[in-house]
């Protein structure tokens, strides 16, 4: 299943220049929200998404915690990425 995330909205949540670990809060197009762990060392890296729980989960329809987005991961990076050029 081909799956295109959107990202809306981001907003940092926390960041640790020491240890380069940082937190972001994104909104997809589709109102779910995922907290992103990621890594800065140099290159970015999302180590992994954890959906909050706004809303069930747009793929499985779960209004608990599932794993749908770990399948996914490299798409939600990329877009991540696309998005923060954007607003830097
Ligand atoms: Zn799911």
């Amino acid at each position: 299943m081909a799956f295109n995330p959107k990202i809306t909205d981001i907003q940092v949540s926390d960041s640790n220049e020491k240890t380069k670990l940082y937190q972001y809060v994104v909104t997809l197009a589709d109102k779910s929200k995922y907290r992103l762990f990621l890594s800065k060392n140099p290159d970015w890296t999302l180590n992994s998404a954890n959906r909050l729980l706004n809303i069930p989960c747009p793929m499985c329809r779960k209004d608990y915690y599932c794993k749908c987005m770990d399948k996914h991961l490299p798409q939600l990076e990329s877009e991540f990425l696309s998005k923060l050029g954007e607003q830097a």
